[in-house]
């Protein structure tokens, strides 16, 4: 393998590809940080939260449910579920995706939280078989697996929606404090890569089942992520989740302990040498966002290092039995295929490297140029682009077909789009994703 040069972020020491750092020695995930994160207005943001509820309770006074909330039993996602009963007086339906691999701790700690917020609960079941098949086709191809649970989240999400006709979906994503969404330098649709990658392996009526493009394309959903908009911060959290929810914190220091395999997650990132050291992430977030001290991040540093040398024996052999692989495939380079051929390259942004060279071009006039050159590229996957507005240094764009309401499309669109932004017109711009009141 190739060893890939890198260097230390200036701000929160994560190592990254060259190409990732910039002139002052940040990392993009600090400088964005800084522009989007750093000076945010919760009040205002609240307060457009507030709106955003009134309209969903208005509309489905006479329905048993006014939003659905992604439920996985983590922090993030439980106390999304709290804001969302207790602070703003929704009344929601959890919802679970049934991934195959959901741990007791967190079956358990669902259970006592439905209970104590009196939320009903709903996990569709799926056919654990079908689902160890994909797991197996997918990772033997990518060396990933988490996909296959966002597929099961996104299908739970749908199927409720569906049937108790509640068009708001609430996540717990907080990408304030989550380093691992890099700016994308290509795109791709999240469904159309899974379908590419299972199907020559894969039945279509199995596959398939598990696609929600086609009903995201027809029906409006408004998918939220609640901490775009309400303050993410993890000593509050679990302040609330420990001492009025009886969340069960014997985990606390494992992110993903509702997954069996959660500490596969990062050991096959380690394994694989990916572009960060994975250890710092977590820390590294909270020191971003000035949540910890240097010196309490040094010390969530060590543990985490001592975490991943000595990854679970037990799960790890397990995870081999399940997903069907010797431990030598583990970090095997391979050919990891093409999510998306992508039909734009470098000089599908000649006219605006050329507009721009034209002092009487706005930038206003520039994004409205790189959105339509971005557009058929969307348009092929069944979604749709456009702009809303541009003031004050801040773009709002909208996404609408099969993107919109999908839970990834802030990471693979968003991100992408921010990326050329940064590098065809201007650093400083600020994107938002708005999404439309589901009438
Ligand atoms: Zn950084």
């Amino acid at each position: 393998m190739e060893k890939m040069e890198k260097k230390a972020c200036a701000n929160c020491f994560i190592s990254f590809e060259d190409r990732f750092i910039n002139d002052t020695g940040d990392c993009v995930i600090c400088d964005e940080h800084g522009k989007k994160w750093a000076n945010k207005n919760y009040r205002e943001a609240k307060k457009e939260l507030t709106g955003i509820f009134h309209h969903y309770k208005k509309r489905n006074k006479d329905k048993k449910y006014d939003c659905i909330v992604a439920f996985s039993g983590g922090k993030d996602s439980t106390y999304a579920l709290y804001l969302a009963k207790e602070v703003y007086g929704m009344r929601p339906l959890a919802v679970t995706g049934d991934n195959g691999l959901l741990t007791p701790w967190a079956l358990k700690n669902m259970k006592t939280i439905a209970d104590k917020l009196e939320v009903d609960h709903f996990i569709p079941g799926n056919d654990k078989e079908e689902l160890q098949s994909l797991y197996r086709a997918y990772f033997k191809k990518t060396q990933n697996f988490c996909e296959i649970c966002y597929l099961t989240i996104s299908k739970a999400l749908g199927r409720a929606a569906l049937e108790h006709d509640v068009p708001l979906l609430i996540t717990g994503f907080a990408f304030k404090v989550d380093s691992s969404h890099f700016r994308a330098d290509n795109r791709y649709c999240f469904e159309d890569a899974f379908v590419n990658i299972v199907k020559d392996t894969i039945p279509e009526e199995v596959y398939s089942s598990y696609l929600t493009k086609d009903i995201r394309a027809k029906e409006p959903f408004h998918l939220l992520h609640l901490f775009d908009y309400v303050n993410h911060v993890e000593k509050d959290i679990y302040e609330v989740l420990e001492n009025e929810l009886d969340w069960d914190s014997r985990n606390k220091n494992d992110k993903h302990s509702d997954c069996l395999f959660h500490d596969m997650v990062g050991y096959l990132r380690w394994v694989n040498n990916d572009f960060t050291s994975l250890a710092l992430m977590g820390p590294a977030a909270l020191l971003r966002d000035g949540q910890i001290s240097k010196d309490r991040f040094d010390q969530m540093l060590a543990n985490e290092k001592e975490r991943f040398g000595n990854v679970d024996r037990k799960q790890l052999e397990d995870f081999l039995e399940y997903f069907d692989v010797d431990e030598s495939f583990l970090g095997k380079n391979m050919d990891k295929p093409v999510l998306a051929e992508p039909i734009l390259h470098g000089d599908s942004f000649t006219p605006i490297v050329e507009a721009k060279k034209d002092p009487t071009v706005s930038e206003g006039q520039l994004l409205e140029m790189l959105i339509n050159i971005i557009k058929p590229e969307v348009q092929r996957d069944g979604g749709d682009i456009g702009l809303v507005s541009f003031q004050d240094k801040h773009l709002k764009i909208k996404l609408s077909g099969a993107c919109r309401g999908c839970m990834i499309a802030d990471q693979v669109m968003i991100r992408y789009l921010e990326y050329l932004v940064r590098k065809y017109i201007s650093d400083d711009i600020i994107i938002e994703n708005t999404k439309e009141l589901v009438q």
